[in-house]
């Protein structure tokens, strides 16, 4: 054992690693760099903070997710960039500089990871676990509670054979999402500042607070942020870069019943209860996002709040599309008229709010933003491919505050779950391609993105 290599980090990773693979444990960490060694340290090291986001009311919403930021600042300033500091919207901010024969006229470049975890599951203190050597098969977590991540229902395993995995101890999530993208992103940092040959543009540093509840983005000043180009780095599995996102939109529906017959409430006829539920349930099952997948559109019922005399549903709904937005809205609306029309005294309005548009839209105008991922993936032999994901919705809000944006992978798999996993090979190669991707953007555009005219 040659614990005097190690960081504090990396040995008690390995004093949590059960008697019976410490042993292997060790052989895979004294084989490895001292870079995969740093970036698994710092992993480890945000991962047992507890940032787990929470319906608090306040910003950020738990305070471990300032914990994380200011050790961040520190770790930021340490590697040079003298600038790091937790602004008063809870976002870090940090710019290293660019170095290169074009610095002058390079893009400028932003790498975005948010630091909070998500809040249907335990945060905390997370206990990483490293499964070494992955041989192929289920990986057990914890034997005598019945946590394995079954391999039979996991395709992406079968890629990590001989891969290091990453697991918490079966009580938490591991904080991947997105904290492997955080670390991606310091430990290419670091490596940019070590080695005076990469040439690399300014690069803006943001890490977000609060991204699963919706608001990471809230917090940019998009007006000062004077970026050309983004890329949150916050994609799972491996490989890919998501160019699509859902248009989303809210919605609330203000169900009342009748006040003029207190007593009368329960009568089915009056009640806003029945009136919301029949709006809820009589929804159809194939417009549920359980029901529905790739493409196609749905409507989330999130909440429904009140009594018999006054309830408020709150949800979303989901499209690819505007067009499929727009009409999901109006069947929406002839469906709480149908049951408006069935419950006599009962009034029904709703209202819709814009939350997000399909990344897409933007990036189609703006190829280069793919294109030199792509071509940054191929520099270190990564198939980069474009995917149509769900959600991303920090990346559509750069979009459309007039920085084109995509969502790199950072490796994480099974998010927001105690199963979730991630390999370390898979991180380190995600650290390559942020170097590489710095490298491509060190040099200017013929035409570059639409912000850079009005910024200069
Ligand atoms: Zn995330």
């Amino acid at each position: 054992m040659s614990a005097n290599r190690y960081a504090p980090e990396i040995c008690a990773l390995l004093d949590h690693a059960p008697a019976e693979q410490r042993v292997a444990v060790d052989d895979a960490l004294a084989g490895a760099s001292d870079e995969r060694l740093e970036l698994l340290a710092r992993f480890v090291r945000y991962a047992a903070i507890d940032t787990r986001a929470c319906e608090s009311g306040r910003r950020p919403s738990s305070a471990g997710q300032t914990v994380l930021q200011r050790l961040l600042v520190d770790e930021l300033r340490g590697l040079g960039l003298g600038d790091a500091r937790l602004a008063a919207n809870q976002l870090v901010e940090a710019t290293l500089p660019a170095r290169g024969p074009k610095r002058e006229v390079a893009p400028v470049l932003v790498l975005v990871a948010h630091v909070d975890t998500a809040p249907e599951c335990s945060g905390g203190p997370v206990r990483v676990r490293l499964h070494p050597r992955y041989p192929g098969g289920d990986i057990v977590i914890d034997a005598s509670r019945g946590v394995w991540i079954e391999a039979a229902t996991r395709p992406h395993l079968a890629a990590y054979l001989g891969h290091d995995i990453l697991t918490a101890d079966g009580t938490t999530l591991l904080g991947a999402d997105n904290k492997a993208g955080v670390a991606e992103i310091m430990q290419a940092l670091a490596r940019l500042v070590a080695d005076e040959a990469l040439a690399h543009p300014t690069i803006r540093v943001l890490f977000t607070s609060d991204e699963e509840l919706g608001i990471g983005a809230e917090a940019i000043d998009f007006g000062s942020l004077r970026a050309d180009v983004a890329y949150t780095v916050d994609g799972d599995g491996f490989g890919c870069i998501d160019v699509e996102c859902l248009c989303i939109d809210g919605f609330t529906i203000d169900v009342r019943g009748s006040t003029e017959c207190a007593p009368l409430w329960r009568r089915k006829a009056q009640s806003a209860l029945d009136a919301a539920a029949a709006i809820i349930d009589g929804w159809s099952p194939r417009e549920r996002p359980e029901s529905t997948a790739g493409r196609e559109g749905f409507i989330e019922f999130s909440s429904a709040i009140g009594d018999a005399s006054r309830l408020v549903i709150d949800g979303s709904i989901n499209d690819f599309a505007v067009e499929g937005l727009s009409q999901r809205a109006m069947a929406l609306r002839d469906h709480c008229r149908a049951v408006q029309q069935r419950f006599a005294g009962i009034e029904i309005a709703i209202q819709r709010q814009l939350r997000c548009r399909n990344m897409h839209y933007v990036l189609k105008k703006h190829p280069i933003v793919v294109a030199r991922a792509v071509a940054a993936a191929e520099r270190v032999g990564i198939g980069l491919t474009t995917r149509s994901g769900r959600y991303g919705i920090d990346a559509a809000s750069f979009c459309f505050r007039g920085v084109p944006a995509a969502n790199l992978f950072c490796g994480f798999h099974d998010y927001h779950s105690v199963t979730e996993h991630i390999s370390l090979d898979v991180m380190q190669q995600s650290v390559d391609l942020l170097v590489a991707l710095a490298g491509v953007w060190a040099s200017p555009v013929p035409q570059r993105p639409r912000r850079a005219a009005r910024n200069r």
